[in-house]
């Protein structure tokens, strides 16, 4: 084993881990936050560059930490200022980040997991299978390339400015793993993003967006996609243990937690599936009166799917109806066609397809018992 292997891994340590980390050591709590600032305020990720900490806490840190990221196996430039990044996963796989650039803002879409185990109809990284859940360092790690990559904005400021978990994978199945990431996301130690700028998206794994809304205050978006559990069950299958009833009791608890921050409901546009005006008619009547807003994705195609895209006309009607009908909704651009960037198409490089079979007792409890691949605890 390298010696590397046996060093505490301090990237992606939430801002009170790394605190404990020193204080276990004998030191004072605000080394954490020498360390903190340094690595994701600075971009430094070497120890003896960290010159405001005594020489003999650079000499032990040497010893038994690192700080390590996840290399950076291919960039792609869009001809729209669309860039997509490979992150090499092991064992031959690969992960992928976006950064999406658009008027005053940059959003940059993280992934969660190699793969993902729920199964989407509509969605290829589903299609791939699940591989294994992604380290706290290695979902920060993708961040930390991108600030560093991008040319800052005019103002000086990172070219990311919010961040989304709609990348490759779940993120409540690896919610181990991706809380303090959040933490450091929101932390003015670290990234200092508002809540407002960091939207975790979720299929719906009920007890884990119970159990998020007493951890964090984040932005929630949720993937419905259909307005009725028999439709849903066959495009979500996690629909057949969490139904929309369920899920949605959550969302508005969610939101009664976090002064009623509207919910986003993210709903894809599949041709002849779930895109006529009765489907918009009955996801008015789920949503009306409560703090959601619906975003619609027009359906991105992949290798190998059955699905299409709705017409442009019958999005545009769709979301004409639900307008029409008090709710607030808009439409997804899409962006990155070139390099294969947009939501649903990113597919990485998986290789195990591992299923986990429905009906057993938790989903959630299945994969991030697999959360083997946190890199340091404390
Ligand atoms: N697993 C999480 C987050 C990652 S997917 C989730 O499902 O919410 C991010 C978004 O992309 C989700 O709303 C997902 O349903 C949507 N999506 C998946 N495949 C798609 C495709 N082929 N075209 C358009 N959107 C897709
Ligand atoms: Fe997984 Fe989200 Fe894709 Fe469903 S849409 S398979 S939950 S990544």
């Amino acid at each position: 084993m390298s010696s590397i292997e046996t060093k505490t891994n301090l990237l992606g340590l939430s801002p009170d881990e790394l605190e404990q980390y020193f204080v276990a050591r004998g030191e004072k709590p605000f080394r954490a936050r020498q360390v903190l600032h340094w690595i994701y305020r600075r971009g430094i990720t070497c120890f003896d560059d960290m010159t405001d900490l005594s020489k003999a806490t650079r000499e032990w840190l040497n010893a038994e930490a690192a700080i390590t990221l996840p290399d950076v196996q291919s960039r792609h430039d869009s001809s729209d200022g669309t860039v997509k990044w490979l992150f090499a996963s092991g064992q031959g796989q690969a992960i992928e980040t976006v950064f999406i650039p658009e008027s005053g803002r940059g959003t940059l879409c993280i992934s969660s997991q190699v793969g993902c185990a729920l199964d989407c109809a509509f969605c290829a990284t589903g299609a791939q299978g699940f591989n294994r859940n992604l380290s706290s360092g290695e979902i920060v790690g993708q961040v930390w390339h991108a600030v560093r990559e991008l040319p800052r904005r005019d103002t000086g400021d990172s070219a990311v400015t919010n961040v989304v978990f709609m990348g490759m994978g779940e993120p409540l199945a690896n919610y181990r793993n991706v809380v303090p990431v959040l933490e450091l996301l929101v932390s003015d130690l670290a990234y200092g993003l508002s809540r407002r700028r960091v939207t975790l998206s979720t299929s719906g794994i009920v007890p884990l967006i119970e159990k998020l809304g007493d951890a964090c205050n984040v932005s929630l978006a949720v993937s419905l996609h259909a307005p009725n559990d028999d439709l849903r069950n066959e495009l979500v299958p996690v629909n057949k243990l969490h139904p929309i009833s369920t899920l949605l009791d959550a969302c508005w608890d969610y939101a009664a937690k976090h002064a009623n921050r509207f919910i986003t409901f993210e709903y894809v546009m599949l041709r002849g599936v779930n895109d006529s005006l009765a489907h918009a008619d009955q996801l008015v009547d789920l949503l009306n009166g409560r703090p959601a807003k619906v975003n619609l994705i027009p359906f991105n195609p992949f290798p190998g799917t059955r699905f299409k895209r709705s017409s442009a006309d019958t999005i545009r009607y769709f979301q004409d109806r639900l307008r029409q009908r008090g709710l607030v909704a808009t439409t997804r651009k899409t962006r990155g066609d070139d390099i294969d960037a947009a939501c649903g198409q990113l597919a990485g490089r998986v290789s195990d397809r591992v299923r986990i079979p429905l009906g057993k007792k938790s989903i959630s409890d299945k994969t991030s018992g697999k959360a083997k691949t946190r890199v340091a605890s404390v």
